[in-house]
């Protein structure tokens, strides 16, 4: 058995720990939601005040140089670059992973379209982000092509040479269940189909070496593990073979080749750079600068390595304790055990018709009674009883803030709804607009 001793002796020795005052955490919260919004940097109240102070307050339209703002997106790209195993001026800063995927997804469909035009799917899966599922009906609607989602156990068969383009995220939100990226991708490369990976829930999280799997393109989100704040500029990057073999659809003025030039026919960038569309938010991309900046700060704490090893750390040992503490009460685990194949996150389903009055899972109310005391994770609905997926309660662990004292807290929280069934109240029992 598992004791709070033994969690705070694995705090005293954590060598990540200094990077935990670099967030301003709230009193009282054990905060187990970074993979969804990252916590607050405390440099960025500062950041923001300058920005809006001085550069935009003061310094007005002369910040575009005088600041830097002009070339901040693809600054912050190359200072993010080696946590994705990506090289200088690959990586951008911009829009969002919604936008980013349609620009990817569209360059991947006019490559297919050029390379081989008899292949006609996009193959994904049926439990990925739906954002990325609804951005890619609208590609197959515009290039003739069928989207075909899969379970994860039917993507290595499903990989054959009548699919264009496999679009799938490296860790699952639901589940935090992670692909092995470079074994799909040469998989995939073998029967001659386009590999596009989603990050949302890898970028900042776990190890990825985008280059070493030869993957062909990537977005993924900065306002979740890399903590850039809410709406932060996302991320996309090509693979310098396919950069500059496409325009992106959205082909504006930011992507054009010397946009000051103001002439009316459109000659993309070289490079990267032709993957911007307009002009970028610069508050809140001065801000995600706060979030990168506690990366490159980690590098001397032993960077990714010492991150995926404390991640796994905590997740082990919130599994662990659930399971010595939380027997009993239809919790199940989502996430997969083996360490390979996890994420940064620990996913509990819960049984249908254990909810009040039997009616769903409960999971959303026990939630919301560990919100209420200062324990927040999220809930993600299931299919309701009929197919496979159960409703979930989701923690996410952000190595650079998240303890093992807090794993033991959350976790003896859970405990105590479940066995005091304070979950039941009406009020855990109303549902809001945002899960
Ligand atoms: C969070 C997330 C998104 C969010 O997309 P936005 O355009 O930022 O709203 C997309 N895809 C995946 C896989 C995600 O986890």
């Amino acid at each position: 058995m598992i004791t709070l001793q033994d969690c705070q002796a694995l705090d005293a020795k954590d060598a990540l720990r200094p990077l935990r005052d670099r967030f301003a955490l709230p009193a009282g919260v054990i905060y187990l939601d970074g993979n969804s919004l990252g916590a607050q940097p405390k440099a960025a109240a500062a950041r923001v005040a300058e920005v809006v102070t001085q550069e935009w307050g003061k310094d007005l339209i002369t910040s575009w140089n005088k600041a830097g703002w002009i070339t901040l997106p693809e600054r912050l790209g190359n200072q993010f670059a080696p946590w994705l195993g990506v090289g200088e001026g690959e990586l951008m800063f911009t829009d969002t992973t919604s936008i980013n995927l349609y620009k990817v997804l569209s360059a991947a469909a006019r490559i297919a379209r050029e390379d081989a035009p008899g292949r006609k799917k996009i193959i994904s899966e049926r439990s990925n982000f739906p954002t990325d599922l609804y951005i890619a009906q609208s590609v197959c609607q515009e290039y003739g092509l069928e989207l075909v989602l899969l379970e994860p156990e039917e993507i290595a068969a499903a990989l054959q040479p009548d699919v264009a383009i496999s679009m799938l995220t490296h860790v699952n939100y639901r589940t935090g269940a992670m692909h092995d990226m470079a074994a799909i991708t040469a998989a995939a490369h073998s029967q001659g189909i386009l590999c596009i990976w989603d990050l949302c829930h890898s970028a900042g999280a776990v190890p990825v070496d985008l280059k070493g799997a030869d993957a062909d393109f990537a977005v993924g989100c900065s306002y979740k593990y890399m903590n850039g704040g809410p709406g932060s500029p996302a991320f996309v990057w090509a693979h310098p073979r396919l950069i500059n073999r496409f325009w992106q659809p959205l082909s504006g003025w930011f992507g054009h080749a010397d946009p000051f030039k103001f002439v009316p026919d459109y000659h993309p960038a070289q490079g990267i750079q032709r993957y911007l569309c307009g002009t970028q938010p610069m508050i809140s991309m001065s801000v995600l600068q706060c979030g990168i900046d506690i990366y490159t700060e980690a590098e001397q704490f032993g960077g990714m390595t010492a991150l995926r090893a404390k991640s796994l750390a905590l997740t082990d040992l919130c599994i662990q304790l659930v399971q010595e503490r939380c027997q009993g009460h239809g919790l199940g685990l989502a996430t997969p055990l083996q360490h390979a194949a996890r994420g940064s996150q620990v996913c509990l389903t819960r049984e249908e018709g254990l909810g009040v009055d039997g009616k769903d899972s409960g999971a959303y109310a026990i939630i919301q009674a560990l919100i209420a005391r200062g324990v927040i994770g999220d809930f993600r609905k299931g299919d309701g009883g009929t197919g496979k997926h159960k409703d979930i309660l989701r923690f996410g662990f952000t190595p650079l803030y998240v303890g093992f004292e807090d794993v033991w807290n959350a976790v003896e929280h859970l405990r105590q709804v479940l066995e005091s069934g304070e979950w039941k109240k009406p009020e855990f029992n109303t549902i809001n607009a945002v899960t």
